[in-house]
Parts: structure tokens; sequence; C-alpha cells
């Protein structure tokens, strides 16, 4: 088994000094994967940056051009894009290339070069909107990649699992009417961005193919297995998808700053088991995981090295915010049920 590991030192040369998505999760996670020892087991890759070409499957012709041309006009200086979004010098460069790391890793993987890959990179993507940047997102990095493994590898059934505690709205806007991306997000609900309802199902040919389950603050590990068995895995056989890409946030932690869920890394350790074993199950183990948020910065190294052992088939968990205390919200059953009634399973 081969595990791509796809990621760039550019990816700390993106910053706006004080903000929450900062160079330091990268650096956190690049050290949690040096000690432990995991970087060597992988084949290690360098991203390479997205061409326009891969951009503007997911973007319009004129939020490129608004990109391009803020870069060239504030080459000193950053430019704010919405209230917490902002563009750097070399700022879209970095975001080409953490867009290009997650087409990198669909390239690897359909070739037969890996069986699966990890990109760690940023600025995230999931909140990247076809006309605009936004909530810390500058291009739609899986949703790019999905749109890529269909243009260029000629698949018909994509599946996008995001796992973020915030909905992906960007990437939900750009597959929403694409009937070869499915695109699910389990989301804490009221929260950022405010999009997601169950209600939101897809549109056109892609009617059908968006799944929303949308949770009030407080759930925990048992929601998140129960949404697992009645709905994702349900769902993920009736879409039989030929490649799985997993937007993958550890926003959802208990110690998380951003929000208010209840995950342990058990928790996160379960669901990405789950994770690889559906993928073995469909699409021959072909499952691509890219990082989108997580903003306190024990708990991503310690998520992300953890992922990278369960990659490899080693049980090396550890977990050093468990809380045995954690109680979890217990209401979930009634949601379970409204979304399995909207989807018929
Ligand atoms: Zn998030």
């Amino acid at each position: 088994m081969t595990t791509a590991l796809i990621t760039h030192p550019r990816f700390v040369q993106h910053e706006l000094p004080g903000h929450p998505e900062s160079p330091e999760r990268m650096r956190a996670v690049w050290r949690s994967l040096e000690q432990a020892g995991v970087k060597d087991r992988m084949k290690r890759m360098t991203a390479l940056p997205a061409d326009d070409e891969a951009i503007l499957r997911a973007h319009s012709p004129g939020y490129l051009e608004f990109l391009q041309r803020a870069s060239r006009d504030h080459a000193q200086q950053i430019v704010m894009l919405d209230q917490d979004t902002w563009l750097a010098p070399g700022s879209l460069e970095v975001a080409r290339l953490a867009a290009g790391a997650c087409l990198q890793a669909v390239d690897v993987v359909l070739a037969g070069d890996a069986d699966n890959a990890l990109v760690v990179a940023r600025p995230p993507g999931h909140h990247a909107c076809p006309t605009a940047a936004m909530g810390f997102c500058l291009l739609g990095n899986v949703a790019m990649a999905a749109l890529h493994a269909c243009a260029a590898y000629g698949l018909e059934r994509v599946l996008v699992a995001d796992l973020d505690v915030h909905h992906g709205n960007g990437s939900q806007d750009i597959l929403y009417r694409d009937e070869r991306v499915r695109f699910l997000s389990i989301h804490q609900s009221p929260l950022y961005p405010g999009t997601g309802a169950a209600e939101e199902t897809g549109a056109g040919p892609g009617k059908g193919y968006t799944a929303n389950i949308p949770l009030r603050a407080g759930h925990g590990d048992a929601t998140y297995r129960a949404l697992f068995a009645s709905l994702l895995t349900p769902l993920a056989r009736r879409w039989q998808p030929q490649l799985i890409l997993v937007s993958l946030g550890f926003d959802a932690h208990h110690a998380d700053p951003l929000a208010n869920m209840r995950l342990t890394l058990a928790g996160y350790d379960w669901m990405v088991k789950q994770l690889l074993d559906l993928a073995q199950e469909l699409c021959d183990g072909r499952i691509i995981f890219a990082l989108e948020g997580g903003y306190q910065l024990e708990v991503l190294a310690h998520g992300m090295g953890n992922l990278a052992h369960r990659f490899l088939g080693e049980s090396a968990f550890s977990d050093p915010f468990y809380n045995s205390d954690l109680r979890t919200r217990c209401d979930s059953q009634l949601v379970i049920d409204r979304i399995c009634q909207i989807h018929g399973v």
C-alpha cells in the first residue's frame, strides 16, 4: 500500500498576522509528521501549481481575473477580500499550489502510482465560491480536484465528503448541478457560513447528489458514528463512487476555538478508518484526504499524526485531549431520521 504525501514549503507564505488560519498550522502538522516518523514510508511529493484551465472548471473567468489583477495591483500589501479572507503578496501563487496539491493527488492515485493520498496544504478551499473568495479560502481545492478527476480521467462518479465543522458552501456551489460529483457535508448549524440546510439536495442534473447534515452545537463521537451508519455509508454505497475525496477539518474537535462540537481524536480516527474501509469496498481504496480547517494547533498536529499512522495501517493512536466527562447531545436521532427521509435511505 502506497500513500502519497503532498505538500509544499511555500504553504507558510500566506499570512495575516493574528489570524487563526495561520502558517503555524502548517508548521504544526509538518512537525507532527516528522515526529511520528511516517514521512519516509510515504511517497513524498512537492505540489505543483494549478493552471488556469483547472481553476476555470470551478471558478468564473471574472473571478480569476480579479485575483490576478488584485495580486498585481497590490504586490506590496495585504488586501481584504471579505471580512476574514485576505490576499497577501504571493497568496495567489500559494493558493494555486494548494489547489494543485489536490489535483496532483488525483493524478497520482488515478494513475496507480499511489493507492491513496494525504494533502497537507493551505489556504483551505471549501468556502471559495465560483465567483468570490470567502471564509479564509481563495480557490476551491477539493471541488477543483473532483472536477479534474471527471475532466481528465473521465470519472462519472466522485464523492466529496466534507467533515469540516463549517458547511462547505463553496464546494457545494461549484458542484451543485453536477451529476458526476456527489457532495456530502456534516456541519454545525447555526454557524458560519449559514448554508447547508438538509433541504439543499442539488439542482438540475445534480438533484439528489448533495446531502447536507446540519447539527446543533454539542454533538460528538456518538452522533457522528450514527450518521456514518445511517446516512454516509448507505449514500456512498448507493452512489458507488470511483474516487472519494475528503475535506477534512479538525475544527469539530471539542477543543477547537472556532466551533462548539465535541468530537474527540478517537472519533476522528474512527471516521478516517471508516472512510478508508469504504474506499476499499467501493473504489479499490482510492481516497484522498485534504486538510481544510482546524485551529487548535496541538489537536490539528495530533490528529494529522494519527491520520498518517492510520493510512499506513499502524496502530499508534494517541489522544492527549481525552476527557471522560465529555457529554454529547443525545437528540441526534430526530435529525438523522429527517435527513434519511429526505434522501430515502
Ligand atoms: Zn472549518
